[in-house]
């Protein structure tokens, strides 16, 4: 069922769109920890039909503490990350966001009530994200409700992205990302990139070096890329600078982790949805074709979601006019 309001709010609203009914608040595969490299382990996000998504949050281990990479949006996914520092020993003292989209950073606060030291790390695309695309979807979730538009099922998370945005300063960073380079974080050295105006205006992305491991936020996305904020020719450009990194193992925003061959088939599918949308071809052969594409790398059991999710992306963004389909890409 298309619910044809809600989309544009929040931006990230599409896949409260793919059902009328709310699924639980937590899929079962997604409450356990997953090991990706030593020192590290990936909180996965859950992402069900009905709901508005938590990112996945990755926590490294560092000599002097913990970098966490994402802090997720409902308060159930960051106690999960507290948990895990908790039960670790070790302070949370470094926090890197990837974006700003409230399923990665909205749990900021909770994490510097808890570790009131921590730095975050972030772009500055935040910044702009606040005053503008965030503000506005504030405004349009208030009348909204104020119409008895959103439905039952979606008004907690959109009540809590609400509050969430009205602590947005809170979710600022402490240093802000504005180029490529190595750090220093909790005493482990990891590398840190900046990806202008792919996802959002700055999407960040971690490579840690010891590991080969790359965190890469929504700049991966499964079961589908998520396009509402995207400039998506740049956004390609900047798989091609991710694929030349020497990285053995890769965890996206959404969905499990991937081997550099597994990450290959996804820049080569993103390609193919670019090429499809700006072919003559319609929704149903694009989406069929990314499924084709992306195979192995999305379980069965989300085809229904990813379809839902590129019907509305290609509708919305990819073949809506040039005004909106460019409406994120630098003049
Ligand atoms: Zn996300």
């Amino acid at each position: 069922m298309r619910l044809p309001l809600l989309p544009t709010l929040l931006g990230f609203f599409a896949l409260a769109v793919l059902t009328g009914s709310a699924a639980p608040a937590h899929a079962p595969d997604s409450r356990r920890e997953v090991p990706v490299a030593r020192d590290m382990v990936l909180i996965p996000g859950t992402f069900v039909p009905g709901r508005q998504p938590d990112g996945n949050s990755i926590v490294l281990r560092g000599t002097e503490g913990l970098i966490v990479f994402d802090s997720g949006r409902h308060p159930a996914h960051t106690r999960r990350i507290l948990d895990h520092a908790h039960a670790s020993g070790l302070p949370i003292v470094a926090v890197v966001n990837s974006h700003w989209h409230l399923d990665h950073v909205s749990g900021n606060p909770m994490l510097r009530a808890a570790y009131p030291q921590l730095q975050v790390y972030a772009s500055h695309a935040i910044e702009g994200a606040l005053t503008g695309f965030l503000a506005d979807s504030r405004k349009q979730a208030a009348a909204l409700i104020a119409q008895h538009k959103i439905p039952a099922a979606q008004l907690a998370d959109v009540e809590g992205d609400m509050a969430t945005i009205d602590r947005g300063r809170e979710l600022l960073p402490d240093h802000f990302v504005e180029h490529d380079g190595d750090r220093m974080l909790a005493g482990r050295p990891v590398h840190l990139g900046l990806a202008r105006d792919a996802v959002t205006a700055g999407d960040v992305w971690l490579y840690d070096p010891q590991t080969r491991v790359l965190l890469a936020g929504d700049l991966v996305t499964l079961p589908a890329p998520l396009l509402d904020t995207a400039c998506p020719p740049r956004w390609r450009a900047q798989l091609a600078t991710l694929d030349a990194l020497p990285f053995v193992t890769l965890v996206p925003g959404h969905g499990a982790a991937m081997d550099h061959a597994g990450f290959h088939r996804y820049r080569r599918a993103f390609d193919a949805l670019l090429d499809c949308a700006a072919s003559h071809a319609g929704d149903a052969v694009c989406t069929d074709r990314w499924l084709h594409d992306v195979e192995g790398l999305v379980p069965a059991d989300r085809f229904k979601l990813a379809r839902g999710l590129l019907g509305y992306y290609l509708d919305q963004v990819l073949h809506a006019p040039s005004e909106r389909r460019n409406r994120y890409c630098p003049a």
